[in-house]
This record gives C-alpha cells, structure tokens and sequence, in this order.
C-alpha cells in the first residue's frame, strides 16, 4: 500500500495520539507500584532518578489521573506524562514520543485514520471564520456528502420513526465512511486549508473531522445553511455529537416558522430526533440543542404562534420550562406547557395513536392556559 508523504506522523501528531491512547493510571503504577490512588489522584514517593530523594519521609509525588499530570513537591517540577518519561528514562522528548508511541503499537509513520481524524484537543485557534463565509463551506459539505449515498442514515432515521421526507424537508444528510476521503478530497479541492480548519471542519492535520460523525443536522436559517451538528451512528462512539466551530445560531428548523400563519400551533422541543419526529406526524416544531439551550433573542420569533413547550419530562426538562415561562412572560408572551410520559420520539415509537392523543393533549394544554390555571407547569398531560 502506498503513503504519502505528507501523511507521516509529526512528533506532535504523535504526542496527541500517545495523549488520547494513554491509560494514565497504568502508565503511572508501573513506575510507582506503590503508589496510593484516591479517586482522581496518585501519591507516591517520586521515583525521579535525578531528583535524588532518600525514600524515607511522605510521598512527594502527586499525580491527576485525569489529565495525566504529575508534580514533585520536594523539587516542585511537573508536567505531563511525556516529560515524566523522558525523566525517568533520562531520554529527549524526541525519544520518548518514539518510544512511547511504539508501545503503545502507534508505529510513528501512520496513524490510525480516526486518530488523523479526531478533532483538535487544543483550543486555542485562529479567530473564526464570519458568518457568511461559514455558511457557504457548510453549504458545500452538505452538497458534496449529498451526492453520496444516503441509505445508512435514512435507515438509522427510519429505525427511530422518522420519515424519508421529515429527513429531507430538515436537510438532513450523510455520508458513508467509505467516501470519507472522496469527501475530504473535494472539500480541500474547493476551499483553502487554513478556512477549513477554522471552520471547525478540518483539524491540524489536515483531516476533516466528521470521520466518526457522518450523519449531518444542518440549521438553517433564512434559507441558508449556517451551521451543523453531526452524529455518530454506529454504537459505543463517545462524544456522540460533533460539530462545525462556533455556536448554534438559532432554533432547530427555525425556518419553518416562516410558513406558517399567526396563532398556529408550534412545539418548542429537545433535539433534532424530537423534531423530526413531530414533523414526520405534520406538526410544527422546532428544537432545541439541550433542555436549557434556549435565548432570550429567540423569543421573539415565538411571539405569534402558540407555543408549546414540549421538553423531556425529567428535572432538567421541567426546570428548563418553569425559567421559560418566566422569559416569555417578562415579555407578555403566553408559554403553554405540556409534559409526555416520555420524550416525544419515544411516545411515537411506543404509540399507534400518538398523534392523535398529542393533539388532543394539547387542545386540553392550551384552554388551561387560556383559562389560566396556575401552575400549568406543574401538570403534566397524562396521569403519570
Ligand atoms: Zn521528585
């Protein structure tokens, strides 16, 4: 098989792979075998050669599990598990990074694709793109994965109860990895390097990161696509969602608030999964990115509709919609507020009649709230 050149490993692309495949645990008792762990943290006597402690007196040495950091006290030096090799072997960190590597069977000329892949750790990045520019390269990446074949990702939609059509109305689109390098290449054919990477798209290594993270949440706004979140669909892949750099710039679907007439009925609710279900069954939503992720500049939006907030019925989902009741009424705006048993994709999947009983839930939800029982957070639409 051939390589490219360019596709050797740098001491630094190394160094971030030997810190994502390091177990800090292991890697510190084998050098203090009688360390004491507590929790998060490792004390024991520093075993240092050139510190030259006596081993008699307390532990000097204390390590971060978490972080992989340790600091010697008597001679107050620290840093990471690279230097504390490069220490206790007496070796440069050139040496160790090589050395390290190879027992850890990451051989130094390739990386694993997903390690090439994974996003930058660091977070101190060039200043990020503007909107505008952001937008026309989110465009193009959902383009350019369009045209690959979708039936992965309509399948996994499928498995969870949401339409072909609820999919594509949403934009929602994917990639399979084996067009993982045909999406890249394209991609690096058609904008610069340095854009790239600060769109959040591409890493320092010059890999696009959605490798794992190939099924595509774009949101748009006033017709444009402006940003996205991505999903992995395969099982056991954490962080579970990825996105482009920056933040999420509106509601979920916001556009579809342009169609609709005054007074109509939306739901405000959890996440794209919820979303799309809704408008699977012809109900108007749009999402939110976490119970709590809702603005205050998007309320207004909300003003001439019906809103109903629909969140998950746990206590991250009632507290979220007892302080949103409070920013729509500080701006005279009425909130109706209804809870499911479950979430709401949940309650479709479990219930041939859904529909039906959400619609009546919500007539129900909606002449308390014009009767103005008090507090309608408090009930939820089912007998629990
Ligand atoms: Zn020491």
């Amino acid at each position: 098989m051939s390589r490219k050149p360019q596709e050797k490993a740098t001491l630094e692309e190394l160094r971030d792979a030997i810190k994502g495949a390091l177990d800090h645990r292991d890697f510190y008792l084998r050098y203090c075998p009688t360390a004491r762990v507590c929790g998060s943290r490792l004390q024991a006597r520093c075993p240092i050669p050139s510190h030259g402690h006596s081993g008699r007196g307390r532990p000097s040495l204390s390590v971060d599990l978490v972080r992989g950091l340790f600091h010697c006290f008597s001679r107050d030096e620290g840093g990471d598990a690279i230097r504390f090799y490069e220490l206790m072997h007496g070796v440069t960190f050139a040496q160790a990074v090589r050395e390290m590597a190879s027992q850890l069977g990451l051989d130094g000329r390739q990386l694993p694709l997903a390690f090439r892949a994974a996003p930058d750790v660091d977070t101190e990045r060039a200043e990020p793109l503007d909107a505008e520019r952001l937008a026309t390269i989110c465009e193009r990446f959902l383009a350019i994965c369009r045209a690959e074949d979708q039936t992965e990702g309509l399948r996994y939609l499928a498995r969870r109860a949401i339409s072909p059509e609820a999919a594509r109305r949403a934009g929602v689109t994917y990639f399979p990895r084996r067009a993982y390098r045909r999406v890249m290449e394209r991609l690096r054919a058609e904008f610069s390097l340095g854009e790239l990477q600060r769109s959040g798209l591409f890493n320092r290594r010059a890999h696009l990161t959605f490798y794992r993270h190939r099924l595509l949440f774009p949101f748009v706004v006033e017709g444009r696509a402006r940003y996205l979140q991505a999903r992995a669909i395969a099982s056991g892949i954490e962080p579970r969602w990825h996105n482009m750099r920056g933040n999420v710039p509106a509601l979920y679907n916001v556009d579809l608030l342009n169609d609709l007439a005054s007074g109509a009925v939306v739901y405000l609710v959890e996440g794209f999964t919820d979303t799309l279900t809704l408008l699977t069954h012809d109900f108007a939503a749009v999402g939110l990115v976490g119970a709590g992720g809702l603005k205050e500049e998007w309320i207004a939006l909300l003003g001439r509709f019906r809103t109903i907030a629909l969140l998950d019925p746990d206590q991250a989902g009632r507290r979220a919609v007892a302080r949103y009741r409070e920013m729509f009424s500080a701006r005279r705006l009425p909130l109706t507020t209804l809870f499911l048993p479950s979430d709401v994709n949940d309650f479709f999947r479990q219930r041939p009649s859904a529909a039906l009983e959400l619609a009546l839930l919500t007539e129900a939800a909606l002449d308390r709230q014009e009767a103005g029982e008090w507090p309608p957070s408090e009930r939820t639409g089912y007998n629990l």
